[in-house]
């Protein structure tokens, strides 16, 4: 009785802890022998402290900080999200707005691993009201079809174009294929796997650069192996009735493949290429049930067998499609980013050409110190600065990078950091390819409407010296009036009639 009794409690306890480590490590799962890449972030942290730093940001921040926050907050784009003259206590009541409605609340890791077939695996842990989310998604735009309705507070679902299965619960949304229990970590992927196990680790990042360079173009490889094959397949098709259309109208019959013949008396358009430069043949009598036959392809029958490539292909030659052939020998790229500071770092196996990246390494150390003090007044160039308390060189074969020491009263995360300066750099860069693009396509229409205005001076006698949208409607020499995607207004300079331009009121004239 007392045996059975000590051996549920301790079965109990046993699935207790079982069930515990397994939610604990959930996000781990996703990093398996055969992952080529793992991205791990810490968001729920990034998200607490800059909830913390905004919501105290008026008690905390010295005068200088709160000025040069407000005022790169006001060279931000009128058109955010959170509307223009964008303030501290804007970005506060938002923020809040967004944890109280308590839709997504993260509250642990966004990972990501990649394997070698290139399938990726996510899991984002978070706390979520699943009911909410389910109606956000049946809105999306390409939601047709998919079936968002949670079942047992879970919703399942196929991600649209592309073969991943996807699960959101109230804890984490799952992508593709992530096993209940992490794995056994071959050595490779331990010091990672120990990295992220951490809750002091803000973000992760590495790489098998070879296994990432070599995947990308097998993939590439194979899908134009596919394509030149089912072009393939489709000349010997179109080969094969050619000929027997031939031998229907002709009494001499083909009975081999004669390409010269079928061009010759228009049964072809013109000579069949294999795109893989394969030669085309026939196998058997083509006037009895013969086929046509690539030399490399073979016949359109064995072609149909295969989904994929037809035979396996060659291993790719990896090192002549390189910029560099030294880049070969990086095996491996790291970003590590903890309370502590940051390290960046690749493992080079090549001795001599570790040392050669060392040299450039410091070269271009020298030169971002340079540019650093050049731009001394730079208020972003003093934050970095002051959030870093030093550099130094990684230097332990087959490691090469660097290891930056954050400041330890700078209470920065440098994983949040790096997001925000990434952030900077992307969002400007956006902006402005909006912009240019936009730009264009003013200037496509004021070509339209130059070409419309040429088209009508020629063939009416009264001419248009200025812009004039009515008659060039009239006459049909424009469909419909061009609008500026960024509502300026058209109009002329000079005379139209005689080499005059047109000119929007925000993009001027082209040229
Ligand atoms: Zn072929
Ligand atoms: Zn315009």
């Amino acid at each position: 009785m007392r045996k059975s009794l000590l051996a549920s409690v301790f079965i109990a306890a046993l699935l207790l802890t079982c069930q515990s480590a397994l939610y604990a490590s959930y996000g781990l799962n996703v990093i398996e022998n055969d992952s080529i890449g793992v991205i791990y972030f810490n968001l729920g942290k990034a998200y607490n402290v800059l909830r913390d730093q905004v919501k105290n940001f008026d008690k905390t921040a010295d005068t200088n900080t709160k000025n040069q926050v407000e005022e790169m907050l006001k060279t931000m784009p009128a058109d955010n999200p959170l509307g223009k003259d964008l303030t501290v206590s804007k970005i506060n009541e938002a923020l809040e707005k967004w944890h109280n409605d308590a839709v997504f609340i993260p509250t642990g890791g966004v990972w990501i691993s990649v394997s070698k077939d290139l399938q990726p695996k996510v899991v984002i842990e978070a706390q979520i009201n699943v009911n909410k989310i389910a109606e956000f998604l049946k809105s999306a735009p390409n939601a047709q079809g998919t079936n968002f309705e949670p079942k047992n507070n879970v919703i399942k679902f196929d991600v649209p174009g592309m073969a991943l299965s996807a699960e959101i619960s109230n804890e984490r949304i799952v992508v593709g294929n992530v096993s209940a229990t992490p794995q056994q970590l071959g050595e490779g992927w331990q010091p990672f796997y120990k990295r992220v196990s951490s809750p002091d680790q803000h973000l992760a990042i590495e790489l098998e650069v070879q296994s990432i360079i070599e995947s990308v173009l097998t993939l590439n490889q194979q899908r134009s192996a596919a394509t030149s094959e089912k072009a393939c397949a489709a000349n010997m098709r179109v080969m094969l009735a050619a000929t027997e259309m031939y031998n229907m109208d002709n009494e001499k019959m083909l009975h081999e493949l004669d390409m010269k013949a079928l061009v010759a008396d228009q049964y072809l358009k013109e000579a069949a290429v294999c795109p893989d430069s394969g030669t085309y043949s026939a196998r058997g009598d083509l006037a009895e049930n013969g086929e046509i036959c690539c030399s490399i392809h073979n016949t359109a029958a064995d072609l149909k067998k295969f989904d994929g490539p037809a035979k396996p292909q060659p291993k790719i030659d990896v090192v002549s499609q390189l910029p560099d052939p030294r880049l070969q020998h990086i095996v491996r790229a790291r970003i590590f980013a903890d309370t502590a500071g940051m390290l960046l770092a690749i493992a080079v196996k090549d001795e001599p050409t570790r040392q050669q990246f060392k040299e450039m390494l410091q070269q271009n150390l020298k030169m971002a110190e340079e540019q650093l003090s050049q731009n001394k007044g730079d208020a972003r160039v003093e934050t970095v600065k002051k959030m870093f308390a030093a550099l130094s060189h990684v230097d332990r074969a087959p490691w090469l990078g660097i290891s930056i020491k954050q400041s330890e009263n700078e209470q920065i995360l440098v994983g949040t950091a790096i997001v925000g300066v990434l952030a900077a750099i992307a969002i400007p860069n956006f902006q402005k390819a909006r912009l240019e693009a936009r730009k264009k396509a003013c200037f496509a229409n004021q070509r339209v409407l130059l070409g419309a205005t040429e088209m009508y001076n020629m063939d009416n006698e009264v001419m248009l010296k200025e812009l004039n949208i009515e008659p060039l409607l009239k006459g049909s020499y424009i469909r419909s009036a061009p609008v500026c995607p960024e509502g300026g207004v058209y109009g002329s300079s000079g005379n139209l009639a005689e080499g005059g331009k047109i000119e929007c009121s925000i993009h001027g004239s082209v040229d």
